[in-house]
């Protein structure tokens, strides 16, 4: 495979990496990966991979990263259609390398619990219909790069819309934990605060917002969890 690799790189107009092994070496790639996996351009976060930080394919783009465990199938085809139709110079690329339209806004964008979030009500189980994710169930919507509740899976739902949390397999740390039962899907906290806040906030606001949402929460927003 790294032979073809290094032939085929050599030739084509456009490499694309898809899925978090190719494009940041995903979980064979956790340490301290016996495998010596790597992505096409970037092992984790860190430039480079397989194909070195300077590589740039015959049309002058780096390796677009479309990734995901797994990615999201209109991701690919979408990125695949706009290179064969000579449209994908309309694409911009973030530092990562990820085509900018469907990695920009966060997972949280378009989740239908985002009223759960605002008020802090909060869902403990997988699988209830309201309620966020966040507090309990460790959902990483709120720092994690993806259009998955605005492109929606099979057209129908996301992983938070059927009530599992996100688990951030977008970003290049992926896996967060080390996939023993009990911290993946649970919040990890310091003194009741949640370890790792959504993007952008710090402690001290979260603080204060958090008085403010539940003591504005209204009642609908704590009851009939398990109806439409
Ligand atoms: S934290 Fe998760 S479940 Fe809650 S609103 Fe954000 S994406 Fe949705």
């Amino acid at each position: 495979m790294k032979d073809w690799l290094n032939d085929l790189s050599k030739v084509a107009n456009f490499v694309v990496a898809v899925g978090d092994c190719a494009t940041w070496g995903g979980i064979p790639a956790m340490s301290p990966n016996p495998s010596e996996s790597q992505g096409l351009q970037f092992l984790k976060r860190q430039k480079g991979g397989f194909l070195g930080k300077d590589f740039h394919s015959l049309s002058g783009l780096p390796v677009i990263n479309i990734p995901g465990c797994p990615a999201h199938p209109d991701w690919i085809t979408q990125i695949l259609v706009a290179i064969a139709t000579g449209r994908i110079s309309d694409i911009s690329l973030d530092e990562l390398h990820r085509p900018e339209t469907f990695f920009k806004s966060f997972t949280q964008t378009g989740c239908t619990r985002n009223v759960h979030f605002a008020y802090k009500a909060s869902t403990a189980e997988f699988g209830q219909r309201k309620g966020c994710l966040f507090y309990d169930l460790g959902c990483r919507g709120p720092m994690t790069h993806s259009s998955c509740n605005r492109i929606l899976w099979n057209r129908v739902s996301s992983k938070t819309r059927a009530g599992m949390p996100c688990i951030g397999c977008t970003e290049p740390e992926f896996p967060f934990h080390d996939l023993k039962p009990g911290t993946v899907f649970k919040t990890q906290t310091v003194m009741g605060v949640p370890k790792e806040l959504p993007t952008g906030v710090n402690k001290k606001n979260y603080a204060l917002l958090t008085m403010v949402a539940k003591d504005s929460m209204p009642a609908w927003a704590e009851e009939d969890f398990f109806t439409v």
